[in-house]
């Protein structure tokens, strides 16, 4: 497999803290590698590491091949866009001069692509707008649109949607999946919203105190986990009489819900619950597996 990114015992320590503690850690080239943590598992250090904002303090990694000890590497970072923690914008300026602006960071020879850049994050009808008076989540694609200055190979989010209300959540993983699809760009996503990332990544690290405690495909998470239907009913015991005649695996969580392990026929389970007097009063698919995985990994509660 060819690897955009591997780490070799990464560590990286803040006095007698070990915030990433011998860190191993491989991005597929055309993933979207979904990098799982808790708060403070040092998702962000690797990042920093990564893009160049601090040295590590042993272990090594290379990015597009190259070692991150020599001077290939300043090569390999331009082929990489990030945003992290906030995105760096110029709140009095518009998308436009902010992407301008970058361009000349770049040392770009001409502002041809910005027009391209602006639809593709959907802000092309911003015009004068200063960036202050936008909502977080264009702010966030603004970050995004900035990152894909350089035209990169590889994107790099950190908590792109803390924060962001629920129509944002989904434009930036539009905005991501198009992205991926379309251009082909790698992917290192780090969140610690599990239900966010499983409708995005192809692949997953899970990081709890400074180490990678696993590497895993989405499509072999799939296969060791199950997914459930969460239903809401008016008679949960008549639920369970019917679960119990179709074989369905279930278990009751209160006197209205239930998870079924199963993907039921929902017409059929609302005629049946219908037959009985029950009403369905909600249906929803849940991907709770990635949830249970990442607690039965790093224990304990989830931040
Ligand atoms: P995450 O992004 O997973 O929430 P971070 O990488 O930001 O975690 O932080 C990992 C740990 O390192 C945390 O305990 C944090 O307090 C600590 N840390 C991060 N940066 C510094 C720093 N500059 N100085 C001291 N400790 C730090």
């Amino acid at each position: 497999m060819e690897y955009v990114l591997e780490t070799m015992s990464l560590c990286k320590s803040y006095r007698h803290f070990k915030a990433l503690n011998g860190l191993d850690m491989h991005i597929p080239k055309g993933a979207i590698y979904g990098f799982v943590g808790k708060n403070g598992a040092g998702k962000t250090t690797l990042i920093r590491l990564i893009c160049g904002l601090q040295p590590p303090t042993s272990g090594e990694f290379t990015l597009y091949g190259a070692k991150n000890t020599c001077g290939d590497i300043y090569k390999a970072r331009r082929r990489v866009g990030a945003v992290i923690e906030t995105p760096s914008v110029y709140l009095s300026m518009t998308a436009r001069e902010n992407l301008k602006q970058q361009y000349r960071v770049l040392g770009l020879p001409d502002f041809n692509g910005i027009d391209e850049l602006l639809t593709l994050v959907g802000l092309s009808d911003t015009g004068r707008k200063k960036v202050k008076n936008f909502s977080l989540g264009m702010r966030q694609r603004l970050g995004i649109a900035i990152a894909l200055c350089g035209d990169p190979d590889m994107l790099i989010l950190d908590e792109p949607t803390n924060g962001l209300d629920p129509q944002g959540i989904i434009e930036i993983r539009e905005l991501i999946l198009d992205l991926n699809q379309k251009r082909g760009i790698t992917v290192l996503i780090s969140s610690h919203i599990l239900d966010e990332l499983s409708r995005l990544a192809t692949h997953y690290g899970f990081i709890d105190n400074g180490r990678l405690v696993k590497e895993i495909s989405a499509q072999e998470l799939e296969t060791l986990c199950r997914k459930c239907a969460r239903v809401t009913v008016s008679d949960i015991s008549a639920l369970a009489l019917i679960l119990d005649k179709t074989g369905l695996e279930y278990k009751i969580l209160d006197n209205k819900t239930a998870d079924i392990y199963a993907h039921p026929n929902i017409t059929k389970l609302t005629l049946a619950l219908a037959d009985v007097g029950c009403e369905l009063l909600g249906f929803e698919e849940r991907n709770e597996s990635l949830e249970s995985f990442f607690i039965s990994l790093v224990g304990g509660e989830r931040q």
